[in-house]
């Protein structure tokens, strides 16, 4: 299995890769978050550093969820039970804190790996409510068949409703998803946005209010 490997630290990536290599896989090793979301394509699963030299881990993270399900793998230093539950909620399967034991990296990465092809039937990307439709991977809206013109953040704040459609997300979920690390400045924003998309589609009913914790698309 190809395993990309996002480490800056040389004696770490070093001994991952070697230890991966020697268990069959076929390890390729980046050192900065930009080369994951160039190379995230190319790869079955991503072992994720958090501290890496260009973009924080969890923003990479969150970048790659917007395009991709791509089994994640965190490994990092930071075993702050806010970071975890961050790496987690951002769409990481699972969540190591260094130093690793290897036997168990590796036992994880197979776990990760059975559990990502026993669920590969992909998830409806088009999401409707009503008369409202959401087509997640052309970035299109449509209300009774006519398109609505979303700006970028409208459409990430519904699409991450509509990819849950029938479920409620918290506020705090939306605001990781959405603005990641800048999330403490946009609590404003986010009812800002919700306003306006209530407003673009016309349809009230669609997007619900769940007092006290976020909202919800669709039943
Ligand atoms: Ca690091």
């Amino acid at each position: 299995m190809r395993v990309l490997l996002a480490e800056d630290d040389d004696g770490v990536a070093g001994a991952l890769t070697e230890a991966l290599y020697e268990h069959g896989h076929l390890p390729a090793r980046v050192r900065r978050g930009e080369d994951v979301l160039t190379r995230h394509r190319q790869t079955d699963l991503l072992l994720l550093d958090l501290g890496l030299p260009d973009v924080d881990g969890l923003e990479v993270l969150r970048k790659l969820r917007a395009v991709s399900g791509l089994p994640v793998v965190v490994l990092t230093a930071r075993g702050d039970e806010r970071s975890v539950v961050r790496g987690l909620r951002l769409g990481a399967d699972d969540y190591l804190v260094k130093p690793v034991r290897l036997a168990e990296l590796l036992a994880r990465i197979e776990a990760v790996t059975r559990r990502a092809t026993t669920s590969a039937a992909p998830a409806p990307r088009t999401v409707r409510a009503g008369d409202v439709e959401v087509d997640l991977d052309a970035r299109r809206v449509t209300v009774g068949g006519a398109e609505v013109r979303l700006t970028t953040k409208e459409f990430a704040v519904l699409a991450a409703l509509a990819a849950r459609a029938g479920t409620a997300v918290s506020r705090q979920q939306l605001m990781d998803e959405v603005w990641g690390d800048a999330y403490l400045a946009v609590s404003r924003s986010l009812d800002v946005h919700l306003t306006q998309l209530r407003a673009k589609l016309g349809r009230p009913e669609v997007l619900t209010t769940i007092r006290g914790f976020g909202y919800r698309f669709g039943d």
